[in-house]
């Protein structure tokens, strides 16, 4: 499977803001935004350039592409999924990724990242009403119950991630059960109540050009 393997903090460098990519050192001053506030690379220090239109509706889908982890094929199917499905574009674009088991994983708390979430999905660590499913794409249902797997109950990765970058606590469309390493998504959330600042919109411009 492709995937993306550059240094994560390369990557929040380039948007010029932290995507929260490695967990836990993403809440330290070791981060990569705080240490280093330009772009990578040989010219990252001196880039005036002025960006155009198209500049700056690119850097917002890349974005939101590495934010969740999703390759740019991927990320165009979602988008035409999106633009085919009843309601706003670009609400409807944002609400697929959240719903990503990988995604959910992270935000209930079960991993530091997404990436770590993907590994943990792949490595069969993960159960969806009591049945393995190892597919971080996998769309999640409101009322799903997701779990870790009980002879898995004691990873360390799971108990660090909830106790160092725990997040599930704040966020009103999951219920965490942490003693039972369990939790479920209530209800599709809306764009509002998603913890993402991006302007979607840009992405439909994009696309739809
Ligand atoms: Fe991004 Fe985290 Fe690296 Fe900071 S530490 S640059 S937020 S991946």
């Amino acid at each position: 499977m492709a995937r993306y393997t550059a240094a994560n903090c390369k990557l929040c460098r380039r948007e010029g803001e932290k995507l929260f990519l490695k967990g836990a050192r993403c809440y330290t001053d070791k981060c990569g935004v705080e240490r280093r506030k330009f772009a990578p690379g040989q010219h990252g220090q001196n880039m005036r350039r002025k960006v155009s239109a198209y500049g700056i509706q690119l850097r917002e889908k890349q974005k939101i592409r590495r934010t969740y982890g999703v390759l740019e094929k991927q990320f165009h199917n979602y988008y035409v999924h999106a633009d085919r499905k009843v309601g706003i574009t670009g609400e409807n674009l944002i609400q697929m990724l959240e719903l990503r088991l990988d995604n959910i994983v992270y935000r209930l708390g079960f991993a530091p990242s997404r990436k770590s979430a993907r590994q943990l999905i792949r490595h069969r660590h993960i159960l969806i009403n009591g049945g393995i499913v190892d597919i971080p794409s996998y769309q999640v249902k409101p009322n799903e119950l997701i779990k870790i797997k009980d002879k898995s109950k004691n990873l360390e990765l799971v108990h660090s991630a909830l106790k160092e970058v725990g997040r599930g606590d704040d966020i009103g469309w999951i219920r965490l059960n942490k003693a039972a390493l369990e939790g479920e998504l209530l209800e599709i959330p809306k764009r509002s109540e998603i913890p993402l600042t991006a302007n979607e919109q840009l992405v439909v411009e994009l696309y739809s050009k």
